[in-house]
């Protein structure tokens, strides 16, 4: 019963502050039904403190993504999308941690979820902090599988400022948690509470540039010849120059977040 009452909770408030989001231009139509949907179930699944540090990746998101708009006027010729976040974005970033939700009611006793679900939004919070403030690196990045510079945005480089700022995204989301852990249940308080997930997390973000790398499409544009995650370019359809059509940054993302909770269920 306390199930359907969460449920409930979790639809009238992501239905309200996705209005809200979708109001200012942080949410596509996809994205607010989206927002409802993972809010609804996420709520009667998962203990509070993950939609806690999910709204705290989130939001993180959205203010780095403010920040570097003041900062500068460049437009993202490279990069697929922008800051609107669509259907499809939030879920490759929060069904890793809604399925975790839904093993822990069959097995609760198995694995630590908390810990695993932590991880996972460290996971997001690293590649998201990497690859917006990575962006801003001076020198190109370098692909991580083959070493060579590659275009700044283009998933698969790594730069050490795109590596820095992994640690100081992963670092939010464990260091929260432990946090959590430490003020409310100390006695279950270890030091692993914080390193487990804060190290998951930055594994991740190397699990997912080493995918983005190995398969995510890349385009040509026939225009300006330059390569881009973009479909189109100059108005233009680009050629497929590496990876698989289908696979985007978002799909990189669900399949990272799905490779890291195999992990740590065997860690
Ligand atoms: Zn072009």
């Amino acid at each position: 019963m306390i199930t359907v009452y969460l449920a409930c909770g979790g639809l009238i408030f992501t239905a309200l502050l996705g209005f809200v989001l979708f109001i200012a231009h942080y949410l596509t139509f996809s994205g607010y039904l989206a927002f409802i949907f993972l809010g609804t179930f996420l709520a009667a699944l998962t203990p509070p403190f993950v939609w806690l540090l999910l709204g705290l990746f989130f939001g993180s998101a959205i203010f780095i993504h403010a920040i570097k708009k003041v900062a500068s006027n460049q437009f993202d010729t490279i990069g697929k999308k922008g800051a609107k976040r669509d259907a499809k974005q939030l879920l490759a970033n929060s069904l890793p941690v809604l399925v975790a939700g839904l093993l822990a009611q069959f097995f609760p006793a198995t694995f630590n979820w908390s810990e695993i679900m932590t991880a996972l939004i460290a996971v997001s919070s690293a590649d998201t902090w990497a690859s917006e403030i990575g962006m801003l690196a001076k020198g190109d990045p370098y692909n991580i599988l083959t070493l060579k510079k590659v275009a700044t945005g283009l998933s698969g480089g790594v730069s050490l400022l795109g590596t820095f700022a992994a640690i100081g995204g992963s670092f939010l989301i464990a260091a929260t948690y432990a946090g959590g852990i430490f003020l409310f249940t100390p006695i279950s308080f270890q030091p692993a509470t914080f390193w487990q997930p804060f190290l998951l997390g930055v594994l991740g973000m190397f699990v997912d540039s080493l995918l983005g790398s190995a398969l995510q499409s890349k385009y040509r544009c026939v225009v300006c010849h330059q390569i881009t995650e973009q479909e189109y370019h100059h108005n233009k359809p680009c050629q497929l120059v590496h990876g698989l059509k289908f696979i985007d940054n978002d799909i990189v993302n669900l399949l990272t977040g799905f490779t890291v909770l195999v992990i740590t269920m065997f860690i």
